[in-house]
């Protein structure tokens, strides 16, 4: 029997062995998850003061539907092979979706091992317990962009909170039509801000700034940017500044051809005619049902789809000061505040997979799900 393996249980991965579950139906190829967790971590979440509200155990969505989760880290794809070593385990494929992610860029700096974040569980939960039962501290938050600000905004109501950017503008990368609604927002929070600024060391009891000022702290976050997996650089093939590999419409690695497929933070493609798609799991959670549709596809002889994502919304956390719910890529302002907020808690919930089987296979089948506001 063929086996489809997919490398990766977040978005991207789940949502890939759901649509190729789907594809096969009773039966069909073998699919494996490969994964180094029991959880499925919604990275979205970890921001939030409760960073357990962000795990699913994998085996709940992935075993009703008849995919097997081997607990292992992909370290070595062989191409040619076709196999993947993961630890001890050499399993061979017929088609194979990356879905492994992207991590935090992570700065050389002394004092590095002493930065918090909210990239990965690990880092949420060792953040939340040195905050737990604590008031009035100082945390720097570094990087400016959804991140950073999310972060940054929820710990205002805690403590002092100092946001350093280097870029001269607060979310450089979110354009200007945000900003005055982002600043309002930081002003009523009272977070501080430092633009053209960047951390250079962080001590026991204190960030240093590139400006030489130091600030008294022990709570130090980095949230300055993502980088695919290393694993693309295994797969041959062109690669962005982010080291996403870049995939045709289907999803497929195509420059060479091959039986590798990319979703989620690992791949860029085109969203519509003008742009392509950034690493978030607004795009990863469609790229992900699109390749698995086509790996099942292709191996069933099926008609492929091409990638067609809904329209391109975001919507920032602002704490205590509400949220904010952008549309189009140019993130016009379509709601503030309170009613913002409602909209992000209910886009919260809908990015937990359903456990339940065929609700699941439904939800894989809707490449194109728009957010209804
Ligand atoms: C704090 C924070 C807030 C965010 N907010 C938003 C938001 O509001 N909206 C939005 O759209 N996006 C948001 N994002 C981005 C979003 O979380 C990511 O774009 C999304 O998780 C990408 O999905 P993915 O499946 O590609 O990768 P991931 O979710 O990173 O999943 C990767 C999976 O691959 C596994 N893996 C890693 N290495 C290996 C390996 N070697 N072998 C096998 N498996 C491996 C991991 O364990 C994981 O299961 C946020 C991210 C963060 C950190």
């Amino acid at each position: 029997m063929s086996h489809i393996v997919i490398a990766g249980g977040g978005f991207a991965g789940v949502w890939a062995a759901a649509a190729a579950a789907r594809v096969r139906g009773d039966a069909g190829p073998r699919i494996t998850v490969i994964a180094p967790s029991e959880e499925m971590v919604l990275r979205p979440r970890l921001y939030e003061t409760d960073p357990e509200r962000a795990v699913v155990p994998l085996r709940r969505v992935l075993d009703p539907i008849g995919v097997r989760h081997l607990r292992a880290a992909v370290d070595e794809i062989d191409v040619e092979a076709q196999v993947v070593r993961a630890g001890e385990a050499e399993v061979g494929y017929d088609r194979l979706v990356l879905a492994a992610g992207s991590r935090l860029a992570r700065p050389e700096l002394p004092g590095a091992r002493r930065l918090f974040d909210v990239d990965t569980i690990a880092g949420a939960r060792r953040l939340a317990a040195h905050l737990k039962g604590r008031g009035g501290f100082t945390a720097v938050v570094v990087g400016a962009g959804f991140t950073g600000l999310e972060i940054a905004t929820e710990l205002a109501g805690r403590g002092r909170v100092v946001l350093v950017e280097q870029a001269e503008v607060i979310g450089p990368d979110l354009g200007p039509a945000p900003r005055p609604a982002i600043e309002a927002a930081l002003d009523d929070l009272g977070i501080e801000r430092r633009l053209r600024t960047t951390l250079t060391a962080v001590e026991d009891d204190a960030a240093v700034l590139s400006d030489g000022t130091r600030i008294a702290t022990d709570t130090v976050v980095w949230a300055a940017g993502l980088r695919a997996s290393p694993l693309t650089a295994q797969i041959p093939g062109r690669r962005d500044a982010l080291g996403r590999l870049e995939v045709d419409a289907r999803l497929r690695v195509t420059d060479p051809v091959q039986a590798v497929f990319a979703a989620g933070d690992v791949a860029t493609v085109r969203s519509d005619a003008g742009h392509r798609v950034v690493q978030s799991c607004q795009h990863a959670t469609p790229m992900g049902k699109t390749a698995g549709h086509n790996a099942a596809a292709d191996l069933l002889g099926l008609p492929p789809i091409d990638f067609d994502p809904a329209p391109y919304v975001t919507d920032l956390d602002l704490g205590a000061a509400g949220a904010l719910y952008t549309r189009g890529w140019e993130r016009e302002v379509a709601h503030t505040g309170a009613q913002a907020k409602e909209i992000k808690r209910w886009i919260m919930e809908r990015i937990h997979p359903p456990v339940n089987a065929d609700r699941l296979l439904a939800l894989a089948g809707q490449v194109n799900l728009p957010v209804p506001f």
